[in-house]
């Protein structure tokens, strides 16, 4: 599979690791609040990117995520949502309720949490305190008024690169640098926050210094991915805004090596508008009917390409998918019911292939669904089409195969009913009956010789 690795701006080779495995890290959210489209865009990214290695490399995929449940957004939501409880019991509970609301968004965008290991930040207090203490006996990190600080200009003294994933004009920036705050560069990060007066903290020991406080976000993910998945590990996803800072300091507390491949994809805008809550076209996951159009939405644009999300969009993701299950449904139909459907065997053949070649280059989703679209026109009412869906399915995730629900006796009873008065050319009451099974949502297409009845 050729993946577009931003650490090297180029599309290469993906090479796991270890032969037959991929260990893969993603940015999970921060539990204050309901996530928006846009987050939920880069989640289904790394779904599609795990099933993909699975379903189409056939590799044995560990997929590891975060919750940040300890940061300065939760912070200020406690005395609004929590006024007069206890900081840490504020917490807890804000952040479960939202984590809670999170694994429900994401299920319903077709995540199986079967595929995913979250791992919770609170939870992981002593792997990052002990990379911070690592840091700090390499002289990378000091202390500064009870927090803890990166200071990337030792960090470059050591000879690292400050900028792997972005072009830094770093020396433009340390020209800027005055004594602010308490730190001593300007582009040094909190790795450790002293707390604050009604703040949760975490009691913490740095070189004989007591220093009550909560981690850094940054700090968080460096700690959580090399604990779970190792040191390197294979790849590392988010969002396009999660570059810098926040994937650079990962890097860089991680001493310039975390991952071999950094996946990125880009930003979801709403009426060709970037998502703001300034103008008001702020959406969650509710607004959205039917979340796994939203997840088609979402693979119809290559992921390293903006996508739109708007009324019209969304709806035309919605009808195609509708009109997709309904061709599965009724090739699973005339399967059931005996109706024998030709081989296409060529046409089997170039759709497994094509869609497969698409997923390989970089994850081309809207060449796959081309591709799918292709052999739908060609080969739906054809042998095998369902199961070849149902194969693809498996990588896009949007579900295209559902349950054959067998006709009640009632149903059957119309059905053979209809039968009989066709095999009479009594075509006034076959008619009829068509008309009554239509309602029942039952639709009817006479073949030579007999009749396929599927559930619309
Ligand atoms: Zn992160």
């Amino acid at each position: 599979m050729k993946l577009f690795n931003s650490l090297t701006n180029k599309k290469e080779d993906f090479t796991p690791i270890q032969a037959g495995s991929v260990s893969i890290y993603s940015c999970g959210p921060t539990v204050y609040d309901k996530i928006h489209i846009g987050n939920l865009r880069a989640f289904i990214t790394a779904d599609l990117l795990q099933r993909s290695l699975r379903i189409v490399e056939k590799l044995s995929v560990r997929w590891v995520m975060n919750i940040t449940d300890i940061d300065d957004k939760i912070i200020a939501r406690l005395e609004r949502d929590y006024p007069g409880v206890e900081p840490e019991a504020a917490r807890a509970k804000l952040t479960t309720q939202y984590q809670e609301v999170f694994l429900q968004d994401i299920s319903r965008v077709g995540i199986k949490q079967s595929d995913v290991q979250i791992v919770s930040a609170v939870d992981s207090m002593v792997a990052m305190q002990q990379m911070i203490e690592n840091l700090y006996r390499q002289g990378i990190a000091y202390i500064s008024e009870g927090s803890v600080y990166f200071s990337v200009e030792r960090y470059r003294a050591t000879g690292q690169v400050y900028g792997q994933l972005v072009n830094l004009d770093y020396e433009a920036e340390a020209r800027v640098t005055d004594d602010q705050d308490q730190k001593e560069g300007v582009a040094d990060f909190a790795l450790w926050k002293a707390q604050k007066p009604g703040e949760p903290a975490w009691q913490f020991v740095l070189d004989g210094n007591e220093l009550p406080g909560r981690p850094g976000w940054h700090i968080e993910c460096s700690a959580m991915s090399v604990g779970a998945l190792g040191q390197p590990f294979d790849i590392h996803t988010g969002g396009v805004d999660l570059k810098f800072p926040h994937h650079e300091n990962e890097i860089a507390q991680a001493g310039g090596t975390l991952a071999n491949y950094f996946v990125h994809n880009e930003f979801l805008n709403v009426n060709a508008e970037k998502m703001s809550k300034s103008l008001n076209n702020f959406f969650t996951l509710d607004d959205v009917a039917d979340p796994l159009a939203f997840r088609l939405l979402c693979l119809q644009a290559h992921y390293r390409s903006q996508m739109d999300f708007s009324d019209e969009s969304i709806q035309a993701a919605h009808n195609r998918l509708l009109g997709l299950r309904a061709a599965v449904r009724k090739n699973q139909y005339a399967q059931e019911s005996g109706v024998t459907l030709q081989l296409k065997a060529d046409a089997n053949k170039a759709f497994a292939h094509n869609f497969a070649e698409a997923i390989r280059d970089d994850l081309n989703t809207p060449l796959a669904l081309a591709a799918l679209a292709e052999y739908e026109k060609e080969a739906s009412m054809s042998a095998g089409f369902a199961e070849q869906i149902a194969w693809a399915d498996q990588v896009l995730g949007i579900g295209l195969v559902n349950e054959v629900i067998p006709f009640s006796s009632e149903e059957q009873a119309l059905i053979a009913e209809r039968n009989a008065a066709r095999a009479q050319s009594d075509f006034a009451t076959s008619d009829k009956i068509r008309d009554g099974l239509r309602v029942r949502n039952i639709d009817v297409e006479d073949l030579s010789g007999s009749s396929l009845y599927w559930r619309m």
